[in-house]
């Protein structure tokens, strides 16, 4: 084994036996998500609460043996992810952290800025949250109408937001504003919010209850000019393209989410009583090796991220990985039984979830338009 392979099967061995936790606290997450705040000292969510907090700032690195782990790369999230999701992805998602807006402050964030956001993760529990969708503009993200503009002397942020996971829960809030038309006119600024102007509501859902999607209301909330991501470069590094650099780098945690819902089906499914042989047994075997297929997949996707890749492999890795997740999911009801959703409540769950991720950093005709521009163009090799 090299020692890459070593070190990641250690980080492996450790998510796994956190998320055995995550399974036992998902039903009560799922039935109520305020629960998460009951599950703070799980060893899990923990780590999470810190995850992607760069060295320097005060988080200790995780250890398990003679390894550390620092968890800045799309790789060491990606390894922990899909364990976590194979417990549970709404308590994956329901945990404080930088989260998604930690890999866009390590992109976007100035010293302050970096200073006063991943400062505040390791003295108590701080949530984020991710502000990019609007009602009416999900797929079409650079259509975004949320402004930031000068009124009366002051740099004011307006607009909604849509299907935000953890926006009741967030301290803080990367929201995608507009400034002007037009792609390098998309700006990231970095909301407190407990800021005049700023309200969340949850969302009522059916799949990742846990991630508590809420909408956003911005009316008129003031904005230091010092809260502006990226304000120290140049437009074309801080507009739509260092978005779309953050999401080619996240978004193979995404599909390890979805890989762990397919792992959690397929585990279910082993665990139910597998038949020794026929149709039934090469269906359950076949889904086992395109679990493992899509794995290498999604690894291979999030090597390629660290390594500022083009992220074509990332989209590949996420459609296939939510496909799977379907797949695998509905498969398993249908071999267990009639009325397997009702009489085994985890697929139930792992069903809707499934859908939920599908969602999450774009849907698989977003990624599939994505790989066909890079195919036709020779881009995407
Ligand atoms: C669990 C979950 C967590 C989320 N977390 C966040 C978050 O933290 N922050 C955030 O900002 N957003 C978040 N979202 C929102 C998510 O990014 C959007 O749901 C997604 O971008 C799709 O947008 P939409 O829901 O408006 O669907 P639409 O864009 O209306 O899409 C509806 C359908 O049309 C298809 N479609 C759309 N455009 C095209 C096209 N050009 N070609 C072919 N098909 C197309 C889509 O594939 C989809 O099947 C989350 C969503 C979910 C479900």
């Amino acid at each position: 084994m090299s020692e890459l392979q070593d070190r990641l099967a250690a980080l492996r061995g450790q998510a796994r036996e956190w998320a055995a936790d995550f399974r036992a606290a998902a039903p009560d997450l799922d039935r109520d998500p305020e629960r998460i705040k009951d599950f703070l000292d799980l060893p899990g969510v923990r780590y999470l609460s810190t995850l992607g907090v760069p060295p320097g700032f005060g988080a200790a690195p995780l250890r398990v043996g003679a390894h550390g782990f620092a968890g800045t790369t799309a790789l060491e999230r990606t390894v922990v992810l899909e364990e976590l999701a194979r417990g549970d992805v709404g308590m994956t998602l329901a945990a404080p952290g930088p989260s998604m807006s930690g890999v866009l402050m390590e992109h976007l964030g100035d010293c302050a800025q970096r200073e006063e956001f991943y400062g505040a993760f390791v003295n108590a529990p701080t949530w984020t949250c991710f502000a990019l969708t609007e009602p009416e503009r999900g797929s079409d993200a650079g259509a975004l109408a949320t402004t930031l503009a000068t009124e009366g002397g002051r740099l004011v942020l307006s607009g909604t937001k849509r299907y935000v996971g953890n926006s009741v829960r967030a301290r803080y809030a990367t929201v995608f504003a507009r400034t002007r038309p037009g792609p390098l006119g998309v700006t990231a600024v970095l909301v407190d919010t407990a800021s005049d102007g700023y309200a969340a509501e949850p969302l009522d859902t059916l799949g990742l209850r846990g991630a508590q999607l809420g909408s956003i209301t911005l009316d008129r909330v003031v904005v230091d000019p010092g809260r502006i991501l990226g304000r120290h470069l140049s437009p074309t590094r801080r507009g739509i393209r260092a978005c779309i650099k953050v999401f080619n780098e996240l978004r193979p945690g995404v599909a390890a989410l979805a890989l762990g819902i397919a792992g959690a089906a397929h585990d279910h499914l082993r665990e139910n009583g597998l038949p020794s042989r026929g149709p039934d047994r090469e269906r359950i075997d076949t889904l086992g090796w395109r679990i493992r297929a899509t794995r290498e997949l999604v690894l291979r996707a999030a090597a390629d991220a660290d390594a500022e890749g083009d992220g074509y492999l990332a989209s590949a890795a996420k459609a296939r990985a939510c496909a799977l997740a379907e797949e695998v999911t509905l498969a398993a009801c249908e071999l267990l039984a009639p009325a397997a959703r009702l009489t085994h409540p985890l697929l139930d769950r792992l069903v809707r979830d499934a859908r939920g991720v599908e969602f999450m950093e774009g849907t698989r005709n977003i990624q599939h338009l994505n790989l066909f521009q890079g195919l036709l163009t020779g881009r995407a090799g």
